[in-house]
C-alpha cells in the first residue's frame, strides 16, 4: 500500500487499540439490510466501489483464506413491501428479484412480500487476519495505543486516518455518534446453505464457521453483556423461520455496539494543536454496515489522504 499509493510517504502506520469483539462476531451478508439507514451513506459510489472490491476478492484464489464467498438468500415480510426492497443494493448485486408465490411458502409464517438476492458473504473472523497480513507484507506497521487526543500524534505523522468507530464519540466529541447494540448466536447447522431475513431484525446467515442467528438493535445502549432474554428471543424467531435450527447446538453468543452516525463521517479536518495543525481524515460512523461499505468509504478516505499529501499547504 505504501509503495503503490504513497511513494512519497516514509511511514504508513495504523494505530489502534486491539479489540477483537466485532471481528469475532460477524458473518456480514453484504448490503442485505442496507435499507434501514440508506440516508447515512449519501454516495452510491461508496456502495458500488465496496461491492466491486468484495466481488473481485471473491474471484481470486485468496477468497477462502479471506473468508469471502458468494451467498444467496431471501428476505420476507408480513408487514410492508418496502422492507424487502433495497434500492441501493438492487442495482449492484447480480440478482435481486421479487419472490414467487411458492417461494413465499418456503418458510413457515404468513409472508406477504419477499425478495431473493445473490450477494457476498464476508467472514470477519477470517477476513481481518488476512487483511492485516497483506497490510504488513506491503510495508505497513502496526502500533498499539490508546489515544486520548489527536494532539498526541502531532509531529509523528503527516496525516492521521481516524477509524475509531464508537471511540470517535470521545475523541471528536461527536454527539451524532450513537451505539446500536446487537446480539447474535452462532450455531452449528451445516445443512443451512441459504440466508434468510425476516421482520423484526430476524436473520439466519450461514458462514464459513457456523450459522449466525440474529438479532436486535438497541439504540443508545452501551450494554455489552450477553442478555439471555435477547438470546431466547433470537432463537425463537429464527426457529420459527427455520424449524430445523431447533437441533442446532450453540457455538457462542456475542454482543457488539454498532457505531451509528447519520450520515457516516468521511472528511478531512484540520485539528489545531499547540504545536500546529494536524491533518485528520475521519472515516467512522458506519453503523450496521461497516463491513458492507468499508472498502468504498476507505477508497474515498485514501483519496482524501492522497490529496492532503500532494498539497504542500496545510489546507
Ligand atoms: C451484531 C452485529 C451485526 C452486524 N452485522 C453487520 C453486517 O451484516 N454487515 C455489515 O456491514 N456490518 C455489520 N455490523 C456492523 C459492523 O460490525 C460495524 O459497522 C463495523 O465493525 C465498524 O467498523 P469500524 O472499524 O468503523 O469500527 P470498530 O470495528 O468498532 O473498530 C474501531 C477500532 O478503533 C479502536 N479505538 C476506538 N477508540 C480508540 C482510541 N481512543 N485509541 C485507539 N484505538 C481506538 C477500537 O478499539 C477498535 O479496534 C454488525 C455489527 C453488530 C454489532
Amino acid at each position: 500500500m505504501r509503495r503503490v499509493l504513497f511513494p512519497f510517504v516514509s511511514r504508513l502506520v495504523i494505530s489502534f487499540q486491539y479489540q477483537p469483539l466485532i471481528e469475532a462476531l460477524i458473518s456480514a451478508l453484504l448490503g442485505a439490510t442496507l435499507r434501514y439507514h440508506h440516508r447515512a451513506f449519501p454516495h452510491r459510489k461508496w456502495i458500488s466501489d465496496a461491492y466491486s472490491y468484495w466481488d473481485e476478492l471473491r474471484k481470486t484464489a485468496h477468497s477462502v483464506k479471506a473468508g469471502v464467498c458468494q451467498m444467496s438468500g431471501y428476505i420476507f415480510s408480513s408487514r410492508d413491501p418496502a422492507i424487502v426492497r433495497n434500492h441501493y443494493i438492487e442495482k449492484v448485486v447480480p440478482v435481486y428479484r421479487s419472490v414467487t408465490e411458492p417461494e413465499l411458502r418456503l418458510c413457515p409464517g404468513e409472508w406477504k412480500y419477499g425478495s431473493f438476492f445473490t450477494t457476498i458473504l464476508a467472514e470477519c473472523r477470517l477476513y481481518q487476519p488476512w487483511a492485516t497480513e497483506r497490510f504488513l507484507e506491503n510495508g505497513g506497521q502496526i502500533v498499539k495505543l490508546d489515544l486520548n487526543s489527536f494532539r498526541e500524534l502531532h509531529g509523528k505523522y503527516d496525516v492521521v486516518v481516524n477509524c475509531t468507530g464508537l471511540g470517535a464519540k470521545r475523541l471528536c466529541s461527536d454527539h451524532k455518534l450513537v451505539p446500536i447494540r446487537g446480539q447474535i448466536t452462532k450455531v452449528r447447522a451445516p445443512w443451512v446453505k441459504t440466508a434468510f431475513y425476516a421482520d423484526f431484525d430476524t436473520y439466519v446467515i450461514p458462514g464459513f464457521e457456523g450459522v449466525t442467528l440474529g438479532g436486535c438493535r438497541n439504540y443508545d445502549s452501551y450494554n455489552t453483556d450477553v442478555c439471555r432474554h435477547d438470546a431466547a428471543a433470537i432463537r425463537e424467531r429464527c426457529e420459527s423461520l427455520l424449524p430445523s435450527l431447533k437441533s442446532a447446538p450453540v457455538l457462542r453468543e456475542a454482543v457488539g455496539l454498532r457505531p451509528h452516525r447519520d450520515p457516516v463521517r468521511v472528511e478531512i479536518e484540520l485539528v489545531s494543536t499547540t504545536e500546529g495543525a494536524l491533518r485528520v481524515v475521519h472515516n467512522y460512523g458506519h453503523g450496521g454496515y461497516g463491513v458492507t461499505t468499508a472498502p468504498g468509504t476507505a477508497k474515498y478516505a485514501v483519496q482524501l489522504v492522497y490529496d492532503a499529501l500532494k498539497s504542500n499547504s496545510k489546507l
